[in-house]
């Protein structure tokens, strides 16, 4: 087995999406505070089903995800990054998973749990806002 080495990040064990999974690495999103990149997200696609599926990374960590293999999402979810106006750094943003409508548990940076509003897959908090990720598919988001 030789592996050629390359840009793309290898694709994690395969989430059985369908039943003929076929999932390719799609895109980062990169996210950027006063126009430096912080970290991004980087987007796989399955090419049965098309079924999106993202990682969270932060520059300088290797692999932050607690989740083995391919994060799992619903068909009623979106992607979606939480930013929070209450912090700096690295701990300003989040990648969750947003229903259409109802609340989402937000883990903060100092690990208490807040109940955030969702409209319509956008958070509507007066210190937090969202975007969802497979709008900004090769781009930079400022946070
Ligand atoms: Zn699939």
């Amino acid at each position: 087995m030789s592996e050629t080495p390359s840009e793309t990040p290898k694709t994690p064990e395969i989430y059985k999406c369908c039943d003929n999974p076929q999932i390719t690495y799609l895109a980062p999103v990169n996210i950027n505070i006063d126009e430096r990149t912080i970290g991004s997200v980087d987007v796989w696609r399955c090419a049965a089903c098309m079924k999106a599926f993202c990682e969270e990374k932060t520059l300088g960590i290797d692999s932050i995800t607690d989740i083995v293999g391919m994060p799992r999402i619903e068909d009623d979810e979106k992607w979606a990054v939480i930013v929070s106006k209450l912090q700096k750094g690295k701990d300003k943003w989040k990648l969750v998973k947003l229903k259409q409508n109802g609340m989402i548990k937000f883990e903060t940076a100092d690990e208490k749990f807040i109940d955030l509003k969702i409209e319509d897959y956008k958070i509507v908090d007066d210190f937090h806002s969202s975007f969802l990720v497979l709008d900004h598919i090769h781009t930079a988001v400022e946070i």
